[in-house]
Order: C-alpha cells, then structure tokens, then sequence
C-alpha cells in the first residue's frame, strides 16, 4: 500500500490534519487504534472549548480581541515558559482554523459569551452548541467521511515509522489487534495519537505530582506517538505539562463546569473549609482537591448559578445521574457534606463578606473574581481532582513538523497531546482550550503543511 500521509489517531488531531491534508489533494490512509474512540477519545470527552482570537463570531459580538492579546494570556498564565514559535503559530492561525472549521467541515461554531474561563481576557472560546466533545468528533468524523482521497481504518494501531537512508520517513507500520501487520509506504506521518496520560508509568515518571488523582481521559492516551519519536531520536518538551481538573463529579466520572466558580461558587473540603483560590483556574486546583481530607471536595452553588448552566450536556448528564444536591440552608449542606455546620457557615460567611467588600481582611487565598454573593437554597456536586491529559511531547516547529536535534525529521509532524503544548510546565500554565487548540491547530497546520 502507497499513500502520501499515514495519519495515526482519529481524534480532533489527527482529523484536522486528515481532512486538510485530503482537501489538498493528498492520499490520507487514518490509522485508529480503538474501536470505542467515537466515546472514548479525549476529544469526544472534552467541551469542545476551540480558543481563537479575531474571528468573525467575536467581530459579531463586538469583542475586541487579537492573536497578540491572546499570546499575551498565554504568556501571563504561562509566567513566559510556553513555548513561543509554537505559542505564535497556534494563535495566529486561529481565525483561519475557525472559519476552516465552519466553512470547509461544517462544523457549526458559536462564540461563549456568558463567561470567561479564568486567564483569558477575552471571549474567545468557540464551540459547538451542545458544549460536548462528541458532537465536535462526530461532525470531523462526517466532514472526514465527504472528503475525497481520506481512509479511516479502525481498530488499526501506528506501531512504528521507518526512516530512509537520508533520515525521512518511508514506512508506517500498522498492526490490527490480533497483531497483523501492514508496512505502509509514505512519505508523511502525522502522529495524532494523544498524551500518555492513560499511561500510568509515564505519568509516574513524567507527571508524579498528579498520580493519585483520577484518570479521566481517553482510554488510548497510552503514549504512542511520544514513544515512536523517541526511538526515532525526535526531541520532546514540557513533558512534566498536563491538564488537570479540580471538578469531575464522585463518583460519577462527569466534569463538574469551572463555570460554576466562574459566576460565584465556592469549593469546600469535607470539613467545610475553603482552601484555594477557585478562580486562578481548574487544571492547577486538581492537586488541591487530591490533597484534601479524603481526597475530595464540594462544589457549592446555588439556583442563580445553576440557571447559567443549563447549556452544558455535562450539566444534564450530571443531574440525569443524580451527582446534583440539593440543601435548603447551610444546616442541610453541612449535614450533606459531613461537616461542622459552624464551620461551613463561618466559610460561606466569609465569602460574601468578600463578595460584599465587607471582610477585614482579604481573603486568604487570595480570589479576587467573586460575580454574587451565594443565597439559600444550595447546590452541591461532590468532586475529585482529575488528570485529564498531558501536555508535552514531541517538540515540533510552528507547521508541525517534529524537530530532531534543533532541525526538521523530514516527513514526521505530530500535533495535539502527542506534541508539545503550549502550557508551560506543571498543571499551572493550562488556559481553557489549548489542548483543543494544540489538537485542531497543529493538526490543521501539519496537513497543510504536508501539502506544500
Ligand atoms: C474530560 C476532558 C475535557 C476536556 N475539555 C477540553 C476543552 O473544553 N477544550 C480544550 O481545548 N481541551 C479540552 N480537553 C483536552 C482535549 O480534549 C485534548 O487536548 C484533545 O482532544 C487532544 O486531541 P488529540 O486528537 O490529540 O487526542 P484524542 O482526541 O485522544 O485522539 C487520539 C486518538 O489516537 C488514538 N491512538 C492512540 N495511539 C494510537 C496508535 N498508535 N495508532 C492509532 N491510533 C492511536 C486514540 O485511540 C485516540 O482515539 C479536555 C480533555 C478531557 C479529557
């Protein structure tokens, strides 16, 4: 078999890169190692949160906004340490990505204007109108269908890539699961296979401080794509990055919306106490949630802010499965929660005091983002912090091309959890959306670029 690209995982990723690099005219043979990916890749779980920066939905909606203010969010929360060639290119491209996505996938965007994720300073995330990564995967998998010259063959695992004499790719080898094995000549491999966070020995080695929190994300993040770059001597980096999340519903494996904290609420431990700063952002809170007494949490709402959450699925599918409770007042809550109803009451107290600009002091951990003061009756969701996928790999240039001692490997490009992000280190640099970014970004510039 003979095809100009073997693109290797069927998530956001690896479609992105598919189904440009197809509507250029290229063969593209998509190798998808799982059967259950539609449900169980990261993209199909995620919120479809798509950052870009001077679109046209943010032109409709008078939001001021360029790839330079967003490269500056990304440097601020970053504290400077994100990669900057891939930081540039992946805002930059932005605007084209979106409108590629709408005009040449069919994929409906519509731009999130009811709130801002901590970090960024303006509304920017573009999404899909369920907010739910498998509406998104579905309709890549649909444009993936309609485009001329794309084969998707799955359950079919990437197992390795085989250079030529000049060091450039010459053959993909796939493997079905009874371990067949194909050699596939090509001059291009897109290795699109997610992070490693489903992976628990790299995560131990890579990533300790989040081992102990849940694994929720997708089942085939086993680390491929970084694996197959090392053995052909790729460079990588950031590789101590992930995406975590301090809010994913217990036992119910659900994300609990950071939009809950966003419009006001609260996060108490099971003593009834608040112990971090809720706005500076989800990814860094899961290792706070996990060092809690019993490793787990409350968020606490109330009707006002559970109004404002009715257009996320995760939402619906939270309350379909019974995660939402209810309290009439702070008695009931602490009697849910386990705590001293004192101590719980002192803690609500104290933070409509902030809310009020009444309290003495500031507050102690330092949230300044408070939106409204909670009222009885309360909402309450009990949490877990979670790894929800990593953020370094195989260090790549701006057009996803993967770098091999400083200098392109001629025919190798990796894109999404497979790549580089651009999170900096640790969990604390991660803004909502960069790892749809770095997935349909890199992505979309590896095909392109694989075209030329
Ligand atoms: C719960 C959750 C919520 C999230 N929410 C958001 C959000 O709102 N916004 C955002 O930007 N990011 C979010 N993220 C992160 C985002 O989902 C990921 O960064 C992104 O989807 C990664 O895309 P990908 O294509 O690299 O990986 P995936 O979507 O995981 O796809 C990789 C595919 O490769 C396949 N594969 C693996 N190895 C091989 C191999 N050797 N051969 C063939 N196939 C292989 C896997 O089976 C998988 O189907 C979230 C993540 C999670 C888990």
């Amino acid at each position: 078999m003979d095809v100009d690209a073997v693109v290797a995982g069927a998530g956001a990723a690896g479609l992105s890169a598919a189904i440009a690099a197809a509507q250029a005219g290229r063969s593209v043979l998509v190798l998808e190692q799982s059967e259950t990916f539609r449900e169980g890749c990261c993209t199909s779980m995620s919120t479809a949160m798509i950052p870009a920066a001077g679109t046209r939905w943010q032109r409709e909606a008078e939001v001021e906004d360029s790839a330079a203010t967003f490269a500056a969010d990304i440097a601020a929360k970053t504290k400077g340490s994100a990669d900057p060639v891939v930081a540039r290119a992946l805002t930059e491209v932005g605007p084209a990505l979106v409108d590629w996505l709408a005009d040449r996938c069919a994929v409906p965007l519509e731009l999130v204007t009811d709130f801002l994720y901590p970090g960024h300073s303006q509304l920017r995330c573009h999404t899909v109108a369920d907010r739910a990564g498998s509406t998104l995967l579905r309709l890549l998998l649909e444009a993936a269908q309609r485009t001329d010259g794309l084969e998707l063959v799955a359950p079919m695992r990437l197992v390795d890539v085989e250079l030529d004499g000049d060091g450039a790719v010459r053959v993909a080898i796939a493997e079905t699961p009874d371990g067949a094995r194909e050699r596939v000549d090509t001059r291009s491999v897109v290795l699109a296979t997610c992070g490693f966070g489903a992976n628990a020995e790299l995560v131990r080695r890579y990533c300790p401080e989040i081992v102990g929190g849940l694994y929720h994300g997708g089942d085939g993040a086993n680390g491929d794509g970084l694996l197959i770059g090392q053995r052909l001597g790729a460079d990588t980096a950031y590789l101590d990055a992930y995406q975590g999340h301090g809010s994913v519903a217990d036992p119910h494996s659900v994300i609990v919306t950071w939009a809950t904290v966003v419009h006001g609420g609260v996060i108490v431990n099971a003593r009834g106490e608040r112990f971090g700063d809720e706005s500076t952002g989800y990814s860094e809170f899961a290792r706070q949630v996990i060092a809690q007494p019993g490793a787990h949490a409350w968020t606490v709402i109330d009707d006002r802010i559970e109004a404002t959450l009715e257009p996320f699925a995760d939402w619906q599918r939270l309350r379909a499965a019974g995660a939402i409770r209810r309290a009439g007042d702070t008695e009931e809550l602490a009697a849910l929660i386990g705590a001293a109803p004192e101590e719980l009451a002192a803690t609500l107290a104290a933070a409509a005091a902030q809310v009020h600009g009444t309290a003495a002091a500031p507050d102690p951990f330092g949230r300044t983002a408070w939106e409204a003061p909670l009222r009885a009756p309360y909402v309450a969701v009990r949490i877990v912090g979670a790894l929800f996928h990593t953020q370094g790999g195989l260090r790549t240039d701006g057009a996803a091309r993967v770098l091999r001692g400083g200098r392109p490997l001629a025919g190798l490009y990796a894109a999404g959890g497979a790549a580089q992000g651009i999170s900096g280190h640790g969990a604390d640099g991660y803004l909502a959306g960069n790892g749809l970014l770095g997935a349909l970004g890199l992505g979309y510039l590896a095909g392109v670029s694989l075209s030329l």
